[in-house]
């Protein structure tokens, strides 16, 4: 491999291996302070791959205003399990996409785009629930622009509702309330809006500015509205991209095809991808051999905000994974084989990932005030409502701690999926993990701590913000 990257000859490669104390067949590999002495004796130069070239590649140059358009925006529904999620998605899609001409089943690709009675283009990410946003934000893939959060108007806001409320507030993603199920003898809108005061969730009716939208996925009642409430949010966002570059994007969802090898549905968020294109994402690389939309409809490119289906991986990338665009193959795959060994040790050194002296220790590299994100679990709301309260006491000028989600229960997959987007601890209290939520937390690098005294709780978290502080230099 190294006497064809330099095109030498490979037993000139092994000679002069030998010639350095080094006896290497053809095949084995050999480290790279000495694959750099080999170079150089060559006369040739060398490229040691790092985070910054990879960077360096994929870097974009910042768009000129004059390139922007607007774009669609993007939009994930959350909230409580029953209160009617699947059901809005699927009464959404049916009323507003046209079906393909030949009449063929739409096939589901993750995404779908819809347009609103103002003419508007919205994209709905077709994956209800917070662990697919979350795990998307953990592999560093922003990509809602608005959160629709359902609650059935016939029950309330449920542990779910509020898990779907801490979300979106730590990504700092505005919320749409979908007041669902509007159409049931119990319903009561005016319930759900006061109950969500509690959570600081102030609607428009209340007069406050997150909008609330009566609906029903069963009769369509207030779908109209509700994506015209989308479209109002989403101009006040200024959504722009600019469709003239080599195309960006994130994975939504990617499988192995049996006759098709891996397919990856795509979310372009900026530029244009096309056929042809030559492509890194995650840990793997490719060349768009073929595309299909939303409809199955085969297509030759895809602009900002539109999901499609792509072809020609070389590999099956992950949810949340980002696609950049590349100029050449070598690039795409040096760039991706970088990824997969950085990867590999990575793994070879979790473990050690969130632990909460190295929260300390990253926020003080940060020179703003530092933020601590925690998540605490406890065993009833009393505790957890006490343990908030003093946590958020903790903070000075320098040091702050934020909580980022309180709850009733064991700790979860869904707590420590949010943990790993947001880089916090779980502080569990009274409550222990569920055995899926350990091995997640195991594999992630997530730390939990178990407490039974408040006090014990407040006072650890009390002495790594002052140890913080008495280490300032
Ligand atoms: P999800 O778990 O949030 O995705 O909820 P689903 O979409 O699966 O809906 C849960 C149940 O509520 C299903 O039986 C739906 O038929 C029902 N449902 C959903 N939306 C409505 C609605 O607007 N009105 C009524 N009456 N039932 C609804």
């Amino acid at each position: 491999e190294l006497a064809n990257r330099m095109a030498e000859r490979v037993a000139d490669v092994v000679k002069s291996l030998m010639q350095n104390g080094i006896m290497a067949t053809q095949t084995q590999t050999i480290d790279a302070d000495t694959a750099e002495l080999i170079i150089e004796e060559f006369g040739h130069k060398v490229v040691r791959v790092s985070d910054s070239d990879v960077e360096q590649v994929i870097q974009q140059d910042e768009d000129k205003a004059s390139d922007l358009q607007d774009r669609a925006p993007i939009i994930t529904v959350m909230g409580h399990v029953d209160h009617g999620k699947t059901s809005l998605l699927d009464a959404i899609r049916k009323t507003r996409v046209v079906q393909g001409e030949a009449g063929g089943i739409t096939q589901h690709i993750g995404a779908y785009q819809v347009t609103a009675d103002n003419g508007q283009v919205l994209t709905f990410l077709d994956t209800p629930g917070h662990a697919a946003f979350t795990s998307m934000r953990a592999r560093g893939a922003q990509v809602t622009d608005i959160v629709v959060l359902v609650v059935a108007a016939d029950d309330a806001v449920m542990p779910q509702t509020v898990e779907a409320i801490n979300h979106a507030r730590a990504a700092k993603v505005p919320m749409i309330v979908a007041i669902n199920k509007i159409d049931r003898p119990g319903a009561d809108a005016d319930k759900v809006r006061t109950s969500l005061l509690q959570h600081e969730v102030i609607v428009e009716k209340m007069s406050g500015e997150v909008q609330d939208v009566e609906v029903s996925a069963v009769n369509g009642t207030g779908l109209p509205e509700l994506l015209e409430a989308i479209s109002l949010q989403s101009e006040l966002l200024e959504l722009k991209a600019n469709p003239d570059r080599a195309a960006s994007g994130a994975v939504i969802e990617a499988q192995l095809d049996v006759g098709r090898g891996p397919v990856a549905t795509v979310l372009v968020q900026n530029g244009t991808l096309k056929r042809g294109d030559i492509f890194v994402v995650g840990e793997q690389w490719g060349k768009v051999r073929a595309m299909e939309n939303d409809q199955g409809e085969r297509v030759n490119e895809a602009g900002p905000s539109v999901p499609v289906e792509v072809l020609g991986l070389n590999g099956t990338p992950e949810a949340g994974d980002v696609l950049n665009v590349v100029e050449t193959e070598a690039q795409a795959r040096e760039i991706a084989e970088y990824r997969q060994k950085a990867a590999r040790d990575k793994r070879a050194a979790a473990g050690a990932a969130t632990t909460l002296e190295q929260l300390m220790a990253n926020a003080k590299a940060d020179e703003n005030v530092a933020e601590l994100p925690i998540l605490v679990k406890a065993d009833v709301q009393g505790s957890a409502e006490a343990i908030t309260q003093a946590m958020e006491k903790i903070g000075n000028d320098e040091v702050r701690v934020r909580v980022l989600h309180s709850g009733v229960g064991a700790i979860t997959e869904t707590d420590i999926g949010l943990a790993e987007a947001s880089n916090a601890p779980v502080f569990g209290f009274n409550v222990r993990a569920n055995a899926s939520a350990r091995n997640t937390a195991n594999q992630k690098g997530v730390e939990i701590r178990y407490y039974s005294v408040i006090y014990d709780l407040v006072d650890d978290v009390k002495a790594a913000a002052s140890g913080l502080l008495s280490n300032e230099v």
